[in-house]
C-alpha cells in the first residue's frame, strides 16, 4: 500500500471558487479513512487532487512519495494506474457484461491491441473473477451490468477498481444512492478490501454514523480545511 501527503494544499477553481484551503495531511500506508463533511466542504475535490484530476494552486501532494500535482504525461498515467476510484454513479457501462466492466481495471496491463478485440489473457480474466468473487458477486460475471441492483453494480466498480491490483482505492460517496442496509454492505467491502489486502483506503461519506462504524480514522471537511481528524471513536456529531 501507499501512504498519501498533503503540504499546504489550496485548490482555486477557474471561477474563484476555493476548494480546498492549506490542506495539511498526512495518510499512513494501509490506513482506513472515512472523510465527513456537508456537501460542498471539498471532500471531493480533496480525492480529486489525490489522483491528479484537479490541479492544485498551492502546495504539495504526494502519493507513494511521488508528486501527483506536478506529474504530467506517462508518469501520471503510471500514477492514477495504482490508484482505483469509485464514485457515488457506479461509471459502468451499462450495456456490456460485468465481466467487461471489470477488465476495464486492466487496461493498463493489457497491449492495446487486445483491448480493441477484447482478446484479454486469461491472467487478467482471472484477477477478474478474483476481484469478483471478493466482493460477493462472482455468480453474476456473464449479466449486463445495468441489470444488476445499485448495490451489486457498486461492487462491479470496487471489483472492476481491485483489478487494477491498486495500492490505493479512493470512494467518492460510494453509498450516497443506496439504501440503508445495501449502504453497509458496501461499507464492509470496502473495508475488507483494506483489511484483507492491506490497501490504503479513503472514503467520502456524508454519514457520520457509518463513517463511525467503518473508518478507523475519520477526518472532518468544513469549507475547505480540516476541522476534524481522529480515531473513529473520538468523532461526535459537534465536530
Ligand atoms: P464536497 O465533495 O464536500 O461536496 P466539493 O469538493 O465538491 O465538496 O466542493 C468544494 C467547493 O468547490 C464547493 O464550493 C463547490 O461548489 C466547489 N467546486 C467543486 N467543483 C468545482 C468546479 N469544477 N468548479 C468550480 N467550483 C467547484
Ligand atoms: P444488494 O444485494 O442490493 O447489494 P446487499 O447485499 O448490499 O444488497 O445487502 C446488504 C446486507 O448486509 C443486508 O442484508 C444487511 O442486512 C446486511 N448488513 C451488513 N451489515 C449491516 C449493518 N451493520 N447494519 C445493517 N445491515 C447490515
Amino acid at each position: 500500500p501507499w501512504g498519501i501527503r498533503l503540504d499546504g494544499v489550496t485548490v482555486r477553481y477557474p471561477n474563484g471558487t476555493v476548494g480546498l484551503r492549506g490542506v495539511d495531511l498526512e495518510i499512513a500506508p494501509g490506513e482506513m479513512v472515512c472523510i465527513v463533511g456537508l456537501s460542498g466542504s471539498g471532500k471531493s475535490t480533496l480525492i480529486r487532487t489525490i489522483n491528479g484530476l484537479v490541479p492544485v494552486t498551492e502546495g504539495a501532494v504526494t502519493v507513494g512519495g511521488r508528486r501527483v500535482d506536478t506529474a504530467r504525461g506517462a508518469r501520471l498515467r503510471g500514477l492514477r494506474g495504482q490508484i482505483g476510484m469509485v464514485f457515488q454513479g457506479f461509471n459502468l457501462a451499462g450495456r456490456t457484461t460485468v465481466l467487461n466492466n471489470v477488465l476495464v481495471g486492466r487496461l493498463t496491463h493489457t497491449p492495446r491491441w487486445r483491448t480493441l478485440v477484447g482478446a484479454y489473457r486469461d491472467a487478467d480474466k482471472q484477477i477478474a473473477f478474483e476481484a469478483l468473487d471478493r466482493v460477493g458477486i462472482l455468480s453474476k460475471v456473464w449479466e449486463r451490468a445495468s441489470a444488476l441492483s445499485g448495490g451489486q453494480q457498486q461492487r462491479v466498480a470496487i471489483a472492476r477498481a481491485l483489478a487494477q491490483q491498486p495500492r490505493i482505492v479512493l470512494a467518492d460517496e460510494p453509498v450516497a444512492s443506496l439504501d440503508p442496509p445495501t449502504a453497509h454492505g458496501v461499507m464492509g467491502d470496502l473495508r475488507r478490501i483494506n483489511a484483507d489486502l492491506g490497501i490504503t483506503v479513503l472514503v467520502n461519506i456524508h454519514l457520520l454514523d457509518l463513517a463511525r462504524q467503518y473508518g478507523a480514522r475519520i477526518i472532518g471537511m468544513r469549507a475547505g480545511e480540516v476541522v476534524f481528524d481522529g480515531p473513529a471513536g473520538s468523532a461526535t456529531d459537534a465536530d
